[in-house]
Order: structure tokens, then C-alpha cells, then sequence
């Protein structure tokens, strides 16, 4: 799998490869219209779903081992947590255990999503428990994302010579003050980070001409909410800010949400959840690591529209995610394959 590369928009080699494996291994398996490779095995409850990315961002890395640590592109984001699934839910149906497993391979996690909202869209089961594939450590399980709610802050006024600021009000300077006020009315400090909505300006455009007053400025705001807020109160929020400058002539302030993300979390006490610490016990020896994790992936997606216990695992360090060293150790993929493989024998066989 590393050694074909597959970034964002190119997934088709890696589709036709695992769609060929997962034949093999004996899983019924179509490749849908975005190029997702979608994977069926087992039947009867319960069903419980595998959901990893075959892309990943640019970059080839040599694929390498040295020792016992294996060096490659998507070596942890997210090949390795995709083909421990692969792995754990071939050995479950080989050694004829119950359940059914709907394996996702899909493109586009690290772009626009376009996998998973196509599979959501299209995929009519349900699912008893879902896992998304991404690195968290053999021993450590997420079981929360925070969303997002991603704005754009438009400021205008009248443009004029720059000679005579006096006469103008000017967007730019208004964009840090409407910035400061947004700011306010939205951060929200809790007793932990993962609860906090936190606020992050990412980027600032405006003037078009180094004599002329500039007559618009756009902020770019990347807010990250906890799982109890919801993204249109963030953008109820900010209009509210832009509302208050209406009475102020000469600008105007426009608010729009680019992006929304809901964020989720699992109960520590769900027995998906239950399920992985026990088999974390039992293979790692020793006590496993529950993660809240404050960015979002394509399980947040999932969770918003089907409500499904849902959580994230995967080996590998995700501090490698995107880096140009990505690499995992061998022993941790293995691992991790057996815990897997534990969950899904304690998941099919409770009644
Ligand atoms: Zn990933």
C-alpha cells in the first residue's frame, strides 16, 4: 500500500489494489462512482463498520525499513490504521466469527471529503458501531472530536487617496477592531481545551493599491467548537457582532460560514468503547489511553448524519501525520491488528 502512491485526487491504483486483495481475502467488493472501494463480509447484527482513507497528502516518501520501523508515505495517515482493519476483520471471517463488517476505503479525506459524504449519501444499511482508521497509538482510542465552524468576515467601506486617511473610514483598520469584537462574542474558555471553543484568524486580504484608502478587507476565521455547540450559533454569533456596526455609516460588515463541522463524543462507558479498553488490556498489558482530540476528521461527518457509536483507532503517532519522516513501527502495527481483532471477537460475540 505505501509503495503505490496515492495523494489526494490519484486513489485509483491503491482502489484497483484493495478492491483485488479484499477479493482475495474473500469480502464481496464494488468500487463506487467518487472511486471508493467498499468491501462486505459476514451477515447478521452486529454490523459494524471500518472506515479508512487510501489518500494522502503529497510527497513521496522512499519506502524504506529500517529495523523495525517502516518509513512511507501514509505510513500512519492513514495506510497502516486502514490495513490493520483490512487485516483484523480477514482473520475474524477466517476463523468464521459472526457480525458483519462493511469495509470503506475512501478517497478524499484529506481534501474535501468527497469519499465519505458520497458513501453517506449513497450507503443505505445502518451500523451498530462504527470505527474510523487514523493513528492514535495501538493503545490509545479517540473518542471525541471537536467541529468547526470556518468564517469569513467581509468589511467595506469607501475607497479614497491614501494622502488624506482622515477623510475615510478604512476597511482594514475596521477589520481588526470587527476581529477583536467576533473574537469576544465567540471564544469560549472551559475547564478543559477539548470543551473550549477556541478561535484562530487564518487569513486577512485587502487594499488594492499601496496610494489607495482600502475599501475591503475579508477575515478568514477558523473557530473550533466542543461537541454541545452547534455551528450556526457560532455564525449567529458573529452576525450579531456585524449587525452592531449597521448603525455606523459608511461600513458594512458581512458574516458567512464557509465550513460547519459537528463535533461528537462517545460515552467512555459505550461498550464499543468498553470493547477497546478491554482488548487494549489484554494485548498491550497495560491501561488504555482514551483520546478527546480538538480537529475533525471524516468520522465527525459520519457521526452528525447516522448518530452511530463511533470511534477513531489506528497505530502509528499522529505527531508523523503529514511530515516528511512518516513512518511506523512494525511491532505497533501488529499490535494493533490483534486488538482490533479482539474487539470485533468481544463485539460479536456479547448478545
Ligand atoms: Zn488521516
Amino acid at each position: 500500500m505505501l509503495k503505490i502512491y496515492s495523494p489526494t485526487g490519484q486513489e485509483e491504483k491503491l482502489a484497483s489494489f484493495l478492491a483485488e486483495t479484499l477479493k482475495k481475502l474473500g469480502f464481496s467488493v464494488e468500487i463506487d462512482e467518487v472511486g471508493n472501494v467498499i468491501a462486505r463480509a459476514g451477515r447478521g447484527h452486529p454490523r459494524i463498520l471500518f472506515c479508512g482513507h487510501m489518500d494522502t497528502v503529497e510527497g513521496v516518501i522512499p519506502v524504506e525499513r529500517r529495523r523495525n520501523v517502516l518509513f512511507g508515505r501514509g505510513a500512519v495517515d492513514a495506510k497502516g490504521p486502514l490495513a490493520a482493519m483490512i487485516v483484523a476483520a480477514a482473520r475474524h471471517f477466517a476463523e468464521r466469527r459472526g457480525g458483519s463488517i462493511t469495509l470503506a476505503a475512501v478517497v478524499d479525506e484529506e481534501g474535501r471529503s468527497k469519499g465519505i459524504k458520497h458513501f453517506l449519501a449513497h450507503c443505505k444499511e445502518t451500523f451498530d458501531y462504527a470505527v474510523f482508521g487514523e493513528p492514535g497509538r495501538a493503545y490509545g482510542v479517540s473518542i471525541a472530536y471537536r467541529g468547526r465552524a470556518l468564517l469569513k468576515l467581509t468589511i467595506r467601506t469607501e475607497e479614497g487617496h491614501s494622502a488624506a486617511p482622515h477623510l475615510f473610514k478604512n476597511a482594514i483598520e475596521h477589520a481588526y477592531k470587527v476581529l477583536e469584537d467576533v473574537k469576544e462574542a465567540v471564544e469560549a474558555k472551559a475547564e478543559d481545551y477539548f470543551h473550549s471553543t477556541s478561535v484562530c484568524p487564518t487569513i486577512i486580504k485587502g487594499g488594492k493599491a499601496d496610494n489607495v484608502v482600502p475599501g475591503e478587507c475579508q477575515v478568514i476565521i477558523d473557530v473550533r467548537i466542543p461537541p454541545n455547540m452547534e455551528p450556526h450559533q457560532i455564525l449567529k454569533k458573529a452576525k450579531r457582532v456585524a449587525e452592531s456596526y449597521s448603525a455606523e455609516e459608511g461600513i458594512e460588515v458581512q458574516v458567512k460560514l464557509l465550513d460547519s463541522i459537528k463535533g461528537f463524543e462517545v460515552s467512555e462507558k459505550a461498550p464499543l468503547v468498553e470493547a477497546f479498553k478491554k482488548a487494549i488490556r489484554k494485548i498491550a498489558g497495560r491501561e488504555p489511553i482514551l483520546r478527546r482530540k480538538t480537529a475533525s476528521c471524516d468520522a465527525n461527518l459520519f457521526v452528525a448524519e447516522r448518530k452511530t457509536p463511533t470511534v477513531v483507532y489506528g497505530p502509528g503517532n499522529s505527531k508523523l501525520d503529514h511530515a516528511p519522516n512518516e513512518n511506523i513501527s512494525i511491532p505497533e502495527y501488529l499490535q494493533a491488528i490483534k486488538v482490533l481483532e479482539e474487539v470485533l471477537q468481544e463485539l460479536t460475540s456479547t448478545p
